[in-house]
């Protein structure tokens, strides 16, 4: 084997995506390499395209130009000699069911309980084993210091509690990548802590994620890498160290004095 074939493909590969709704250009050339097992932050201010970025890996938004690989597969399409074809919607299910996504507002199902929410997608749409699911949801339950609320509603938790069951959920999937849209942002600042726990516990064991966050203290003690966007363009890139200590563009440097 050459050294060339021992070294891992980065797991998320977003190579020159653009974007536009209607006129509106929300990603330009957009290029972004997620290592194994590493953290990447992205920072902007609202409308910079964070969401739009991370939804695009997912294939909840479809790339104009561009493509994204995620552990060696290319989203949405499949290539055939040299023309690319759309996947199906099942297809498309499946390569997202590797992807976990963890939204700003925790998007859990009312109507389940918090069992339920955790194990729904591996049983449904992965086809495993429900008690194996079911058990290994109480075990993610447990790591994310929810145990005892297995038989509860979403109504009775916290938001907190309930982000906290949506990391769970993702999870469940065991999936190649996390991705995080704001998560603590639709909290109560007493409960933003706990969430970041969570989310520093997963980076330690070795999690692949690109997190969008406004915590600039968290984004500089678990990222290895910090993306700067504004107006749909990655202005800047590197540790936290250079992004956030010693912004080399003006755009970051003002933006970072704000959020500070
Ligand atoms: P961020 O997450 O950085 O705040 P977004 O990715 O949500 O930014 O949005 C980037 C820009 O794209 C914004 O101007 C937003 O209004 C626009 N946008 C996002 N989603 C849509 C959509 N579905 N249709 C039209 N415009 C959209
Ligand atoms: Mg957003």
């Amino acid at each position: 084997m050459t050294a060339e074939a021992l070294v891992r493909r980065p797991v998320v590969e977003v190579s020159n995506v653009t974007k536009s709704f209607g006129d509106h250009v929300v990603l330009r050339d957009v290029s972004l390499d997620v290592e194994q097992g590493s953290v990447t932050v992205v920072l902007g201010p609202s409308g910079s395209g964070k969401s739009t970025l991370l939804r695009t890996i997912n294939h909840l938004e479809k790339v104009d130009r561009g493509q994204i690989h995620v552990d060696g597969d290319l989203i949405g399409y499949r290539r055939q000699g040299d023309r690319l074809h759309e996947l199906r919607e099942r297809d498309v299910l499946k390569q997202r069911s590797r992807i976990g996504f963890v939204f700003q507002d925790f998007n859990l199902f009312p109507h389940l309980t918090v069992l339920q929410n955790v194990a729904e997608a591996p049983i449904s749409a992965q086809r495993r084993n429900r008690r194996e699911v079911e058990d290994q949801a109480k075990e993610l339950l447990e790591r994310v210091g929810l145990a005892d609320k297995a038989a509860a509603y979403p109504r009775q938790l916290s938001g907190g509690q309930q982000q906290r069951v949506a990391i769970a959920r993702a999870l469940a999937l065991q999936p190649k990548v996390l991705l995080f849209d704001e998560p603590t942002s639709a909290l109560d600042p007493e409960l933003v802590g706990e969430v970041l726990d969570v989310i520093r516990s997963l980076a330690d064991d070795g999690a692949a994620m690109v997190v969008v966050t406004h915590e600039i203290g968290f984004a500089r003690e678990i990222a290895d890498t910090v993306v700067f966007m504004d107006h749909g363009q990655i202005v800047e890139s590197g540790p936290p160290s250079q992004v956030i200590d010693q912004p080399t563009h003006e755009r970051t440097r003002a933006f970072i004095d704000r959020v500070l």
